[in-house]
């Protein structure tokens, strides 16, 4: 049995490839589809482009298919980046310049006003185009340097007061406990294991 991740986001496959190996099926992802063309995230909402994601994925690899939409909201920027995350600072996608470009945004910012959350919306699609979602956050603040080599985006900028770490400084299991993705994809698990099973059973 064959689950398809709708990015090629590698930084998401490895997170949720580890969220779902419980569930004891094949995850691939759109990196297998090399000519799959690349879906245009044109929705005002996470909830929009998980879903287009989610279907256009399910259709073109006849798959069940599991999109993730996600992004980081940062209060003082009145919620932005939001679904703009990826693009912050631009085309092509880059971490690196999105990162900067935030720090310069929070430049002098003082730390009570540097509250932000990591939004992340999943959508899974069946076989006859029946979609589902779940919502995840995770609260944090803008850090001032980035921290961490792992992860990926935002995540050296991510600071969680609790762990007085960034998501960068964390082991992956760790993230995945707390994260935005963990927790959208711990309230999707049994719609997806429902989904596989009424598949196998070919109804
Ligand atoms: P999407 O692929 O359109 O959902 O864009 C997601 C973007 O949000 C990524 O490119 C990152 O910039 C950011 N993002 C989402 N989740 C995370 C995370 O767990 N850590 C860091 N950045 C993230």
């Amino acid at each position: 049995m064959q689950l398809v991740l709708a990015t090629r986001n590698q930084g998401k496959v490895r997170e949720l490839r580890e969220l779902l190996q419980d569930l004891g099926v094949e995850v691939i992802s759109l990196e297998e589809y090399k000519d799959f063309p690349e879906i245009e995230e044109d929705g005002t909402t996470f909830k929009e482009n998980a879903i287009k994601k989610a279907r256009e994925t399910a259709g073109f690899t006849g798959l069940i298919s599991l999109a993730d939409d996600s992004g980081l909201e940062v209060d003082y920027l009145g919620g932005e980046p939001g679904v703009h995350s990826a693009r912050f600072a631009g085309e092509p996608k880059d971490d690196k310049a999105n990162n900067e470009k935030l720090l310069k945004l929070m430049e002098g910012v003082p730390l009570t006003r540097r509250t932000a959350r990591f939004r992340c919306v999943v959508a899974i699609c069946g076989p006859k185009g029946e979609v589902h979602t779940a919502e995840g956050t995770c609260e944090g603040i803008i850090g001032t340097d980035l921290r961490g080599e792992q992860g990926f985006g935002y995540d050296p900028l991510f600071y969680l007061p609790d762990y007085e770490k960034t998501f960068a400084e964390l082991d992956l299991s760790i993230k995945n406990k707390i994260s935005h993705r963990g927790r959208a994809l711990l309230k999707a698990k049994d719609i997806i294991t429902k989904m596989l099973s009424e598949n196998q059973r070919g109804g």
